[in-house]
């Protein structure tokens, strides 16, 4: 049996404040949760004021992209020890928001799937095709090779600190989300690509569905068989729709 995860996604929402806020509300909602697991993932700016805030509680940090080197002249970006040490377990890796606008490719989702492995981090690999793909017939494989090639550096032994989110780009933040039997046949060809790359660990290999996920719909996508829970955006901003959706993978 895998235990459904459910994260938040804040994406560059909620300033330090904000975000303790938040955090606070669900932690009231949903502080003591442990047949699901529950990931806060705010701007890196507010990791440590959650932090602070869940502390005590069943929540998770995770953080929502790391650098592949432990420090360096690289400007902007933030290591994984680094994220570690603020208090993360999870880091998102591969959001189509970063492949879209800041140049993420397969390899450096590899690279910095290495670099979160190396520090002890669990990652959540998101992949997932446009609408463009999904027209042309080619979502299956769109999406194996960026699972082959986003999780070619994953180590026997590793598996159960990865999962897996799919989230077509089409349902992110569009209100459009794909039906239970669009995700569920993409997440059984996952599945079956993960088994090739890992073997038995792809049992317990979590594989998430993303893209519009809200209380109303959540129930029928997280019931498929290979759904174990879902990347959260939007609706992860408002405690009480976030805490719905939790429990609708309960
Ligand atoms: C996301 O950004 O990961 C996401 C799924 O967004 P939304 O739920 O808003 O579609």
């Amino acid at each position: 049996m895998r235990k459904p995860i459910v994260a938040g996604n804040w994406k560059m929402h909620k300033t330090s404040r904000e975000a303790a806020e938040l955090a606070a509300e669900i932690k009231r909602e949903l502080g003591d949760m442990d047949q699901v697991e529950c990931v806060l993932c705010p701007p890196f700016t507010s990791l440590r004021a959650v932090r602070e805030v869940i502390a005590g509680s069943r929540l998770q940090l995770g953080a929502q992209n790391c650098h592949w080197e432990k420090q360096g002249a690289f400007t902007g970006e933030v290591s994984a020890p680094m994220l570690l040490e603020e208090g993360c377990s999870y880091v998102i890796i591969g959001h189509s928001e970063r492949r879209q606008y800041f140049g993420e490719t397969d390899e450096t989702v590899a690279r910095r799937v290495r670099g979160a492995l190396d520090a002890g981090l669990k990652t959540i690999v998101c992949v997932g095709e446009t609408l463009a793909e999904r027209e042309a017939g080619t979502t299956c494989s769109v999406v194996e090779r960026q699972v082959r090639i986003g999780l070619s550096q994953v180590r026997a032994g590793e598996w159960d600190r990865v999962v897996v989110a799919y989230e077509p780009v089409w349902a992110i933040g569009t209100g459009r989300n794909a039906t239970a039997e669009q995700a569920q046949e993409v997440h059984a060809w996952i599945r079956k690509i993960l088994r090739e790359l890992g073997g038995d660990a792809a049992e317990r290999v979590r594989i998430q569905y993303g893209g519009s996920v809200k209380p109303d719909n959540a129930h029928e996508l997280f019931s498929q068989p290979d759904v174990d829970g879902g990347l959260i955006g939007g609706a992860s901003l408002k405690a009480d729709s976030f805490a719905a959706i939790v429990r609708a993978a309960l």
